[in-house]
């Protein structure tokens, strides 16, 4: 069985939890362990404000989150229009970060690749990113 959801929402940090839980609820019917969803959780939320702060650096926009269930894992995309990635290679390098000056560390693509089984990434400079990740877990709902 395949089971499939997407939202739409405004580019703003207020929404980060919103995708962080609506995320963690759709994962929900497949019995996920407490693990397996605080995993799915924290990587939705490191993709999500990717998107917002360096896709659209905080002026708006739409990002576009997926989910599909399917055969016991979770497949999850965050999508934004964004100024997209120029080094994509580099951009996943533990500690790189273009916005030092924010205080980010440069730990979300080595986060989102430790908690899930999958990360892909596509981007083009001036259209935008495309995130995607998937988990398998352990026990399995109907999907
Ligand atoms: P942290 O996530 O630890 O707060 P960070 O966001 O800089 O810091 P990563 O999430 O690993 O670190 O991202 C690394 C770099 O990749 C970012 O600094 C940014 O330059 C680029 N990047 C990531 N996501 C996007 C995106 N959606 N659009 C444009 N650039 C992005
Ligand atoms: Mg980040």
């Amino acid at each position: 069985m395949r089971n499939e959801m997407e939202v739409i929402f405004d580019a703003q940090s207020v929404n980060e939890g919103f995708a962080r839980v609506t995320a963690a609820a759709f994962a929900a019917q497949m019995n996920p362990t407490v693990d397996e969803l605080e995993d799915i959780r924290t990587a939705v939320s490191e993709a999500v404000t990717n998107a917002i702060i360096h896709g659209y650096e905080e002026q708006g926009g739409k990002v576009y989150l997926s989910c599909i269930l399917q055969d016991g894992a979770i497949h999850i995309t965050v999508r934004d229009e964004g100024r997209g990635i120029d080094d994509i290679e580099k951009a996943k390098e533990p500690f790189f970060t273009t916005k030092p000056e924010l205080e980010r560390s440069g730990m979300g693509f080595a986060f989102m690749e430790a908690f899930m089984d999958e990360l892909e990434v596509e981007s083009e400079p001036g259209r935008g990113t495309c995130v995607t990740m998937c988990k398998y877990l352990q026990k399995k709902g109907d999907c």
